[in-house]
């Protein structure tokens, strides 16, 4: 098996009726990176969360394969077992409790080893896991406290959406490098929702979304020229945040 997940014309609505993705497909290779990028509003989140199977998105047709399972009718529990897991784009909800007590609300079981290879992975020390998840965190160490919850869970698949999105620019690097260590080290691959072309050194393919549908997908470097050639992102981009070759 090559592809931990398979998307085939997902069609994707809301409790109102509304559909908000349209004829999705895709596929992710085991152990990649592969980004999703697309304007606000497009459906990146909502795609997120249908993939993790969220009661109130509603698949209309298509199915979702994971690992070569049929998961579309699957409750999000029994995808979180099988590796699938999300980082979701809001912080933590869970404000106020010992960090300890977050990464085992996740997994029970989990052992203090487990716990701390993940820490470290992410470049924490156990310290961390008596200190309250609020705001004497920076937010760097938030991120890095929510990916160590999600490493102990074993992914086969990790869905961030905008992991970097509130992160100070000096610290993307820093941060990839941590999603790059990661990836090598629990073998997972990941779906990084981004609108950062920094990540393109570790991101193999990307996909592009606009108004729910997938404009282009492939190489990543081809799909995020194709984005920044929208207008939205034309000016940002010729501020130089591209590579200097698009
Ligand atoms: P993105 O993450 O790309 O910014 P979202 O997936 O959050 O986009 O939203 C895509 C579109 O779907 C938006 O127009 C949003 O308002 C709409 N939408 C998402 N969830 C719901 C919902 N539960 N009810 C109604 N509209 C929704
Ligand atoms: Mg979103």
């Amino acid at each position: 098996m090559i592809n931990v997940l398979e998307v085939k014309n997902l069609t994707v609505q809301v409790e109102t009726g509304k559909k908000i993705l349209q004829n999705i497909s895709f596929k992710i290779e085991n152990n990649s990176v592969y980004v999703l990028i697309g304007p606000n509003g497009s459906g990146k989140s909502t795609l997120a969360y249908a993939l993790m199977g969220l009661p109130r998105y509603k698949v209309v047709s298509g199915k979702i394969f994971f690992q070569g399972k049929d998961i579309t009718k699957l409750a999000v529990d029994k995808r979180a077992k099988m590796g699938l897991c999300l980082g979701w784009q809001e912080p933590v909800y869970l404000e106020g409790i010992k960090v300890l007590d977050f990464i085992k609300a996740g997994a029970e079981k989990v052992s203090l080893k487990k716990i701390e290879e993940s820490l470290s992975l992410v470049g924490l020390d156990s310290s961390i896991l008596g200190r309250v998840l609020d705001r004497s965190l920076s937010g760097g160490e938030r991120k890095r406290i929510e990916l160590a919850s999600l490493i102990v869970l074993n992914p086969k698949l990790m869905i961030l959406d905008e992991p970097d999105a509130g992160l100070d620019i000096i610290i993307y690097r820093e941060f990839y490098n941590i999603l790059e260590n990661i990836k090598k080290q629990t073998k997972t691959a990941i779906l990084l929702i981004t609108h950062r072309e920094e990540i393109g050194f570790m991101a193999s393919q990307a996909i592009f979304l606009n108004q729910g549908r997938i404009v282009c997908q492939g190489n990543f470097n081809e799909v995020m020229k194709k984005y920044c050639e929208t207008s939205q992102r034309k000016k940002i981009c010729q501020k130089a945040t591209c590579p200097k070759n698009f």
